[in-house]
């Protein structure tokens, strides 16, 4: 039912637009009258004045013909990370590779144009459907922001999908929540030859506290990581500050919460007690720790609507749907924070993140299809 050549020519324009993060500008200005042409009420938010970026995100409402369908969300991301100053496909019969200088933002234009021409071909066939309500967000690889900034208070649905990861006929129903941990720890400077007796070296208890943590692959479900460690400023000084960022995810919110005390108990335990007396007055380390929760846990049962609807559709197609983990995040973590039961669907996108990235346009084809009957089940239901 769905027009290959239609989604080959799309995702070609689509992809040649280049916007990486914040310069989603053109590709959205596209998008924005690709989806009024189709019918929907387009709106544009002000994500992109809070980010710094040059447009905000897109929600497009399509009004249903099933009124007693409950109203449904596709979400997809406009940016693509880089490099992508130029992006120029290079096309290999249904293969769609880059000239190995960009990426191709197969990631996560792979998404948007299975949306799309799902939605197009919805009612251009006249399939009885609910609402369909398609947000298209900024910023999704500069930590889900455009996300985070959508209101979903403008939302009617409940339900949805995210497409935003490879594969296809998959769909992720775990992510990970995952808590920003920076910890700044503040020893006392003193000359390194003359006096070092004099100071409290921070990269010192900083080490202590690192040699303790635990870190990488805690276990299935939970891993940590410093990242970043910054501090000092010359050898002949003793250092007086350290800055150490990093992170913890976990599906189990238990997990999380016990790994981010523990990250912070071994800073605290390594300036406990650790001071100097200079000219008579008393110097003592100390660290600030800092958390930040990034983003919750996306944790849907095997059993819950959505799965069975997906698969459902996926039967009706004649395939199988897998369910599966990962361990990174997407925007359907943010949506899931909010409440709705959403999942990510596998779109066709492959070595994403590289300039060896491309996309079979039959998978495009294929997970619009699934699209389509997803949202034709949801009606029917
Ligand atoms: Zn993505």
């Amino acid at each position: 039912m769905i027009d290959a050549g239609r989604v080959k020519e799309e995702f070609l324009e689509l992809a040649s637009i280049a916007s990486p993060s914040r310069s989603e500008g053109a590709v959205a200005r596209r998008l924005y009258a690709i989806l009024r042409a189709m019918g929907a009420r387009v709106e544009v938010d002000d994500a992109g004045e809070q980010v710094g970026g040059q447009t905000g995100n897109i929600l497009a409402r399509f009004t249903g013909t099933a009124p007693a369908a409950p109203p449904f969300l596709l979400s997809a991301h406009m940016d693509t990370v880089g490099p992508a100053d130029a992006v120029r496909p290079v096309i290999e019969g249904d293969v769609i590779r880059t000239d190995g200088r960009s990426v191709l933002g197969g990631d996560d234009k792979a998404g948007i144009v299975a949306i799309l021409e799902a939605v197009r071909t919805l009612r251009e066939r006249r399939i009885p459907h609910g609402d369909v309500e398609v947000v298209l967000t900024i910023c999704e690889e500069t930590g889900l922001l455009g996300a985070k900034h959508f209101d979903a208070g403008r939302l009617a649905a409940r339900r949805g999908l995210v497409l935003d990861v490879d594969g296809v006929c998959e769909l992720i129903t775990r992510a990970p929540a995952a808590n920003r941990f920076t910890a700044t720890v503040h020893g006392l400077a003193a000359h390194a030859g003359i006096c070092p007796e004099q100071g409290l070296s921070a990269i010192q208890l900083t080490a202590e506290a690192v040699a303790r943590m635990r870190l990488g692959r805690l276990d299935e479900v939970t891993t940590a990581n410093l990242g970043v460690i910054q501090g000092g400023l010359a050898t002949n000084i003793v250092p007086d500050r350290v800055v150490v960022r990093g992170e913890t995810r976990s599906l189990d919110p238990a997990g999380l919460e016990a790994q981010t005390r523990h990250m912070r108990e071994c800073f605290e335990r390594a300036v406990a007690g650790r001071e100097v007396t200079v000219g008579g007055r008393v110097h003592r380390a100390r660290v600030e720790v800092e958390v930040e929760r990034q983003y919750e846990r996306l944790a849907v049962a095997d059993g819950a609507p959505i799965v069975g609807l997906v698969a459902a559709a996926a039967r009706g197609l004649g395939r199988g749907l897998r369910t599966r983990a990962t361990g990174g995040a997407s925007d359907a973590n943010v949506f899931a924070g909010r409440g709705i039961e959403i999942a990510n669907l596998g779109c066709g996108m492959r070595e994403i993140h590289t300039v060896n990235e491309w996309v079979d346009i039959r998978d495009v084809v294929l997970t619009s299809q699934l699209v389509l009957e997803t949202l034709r089940l949801n009606a029917a239901a």
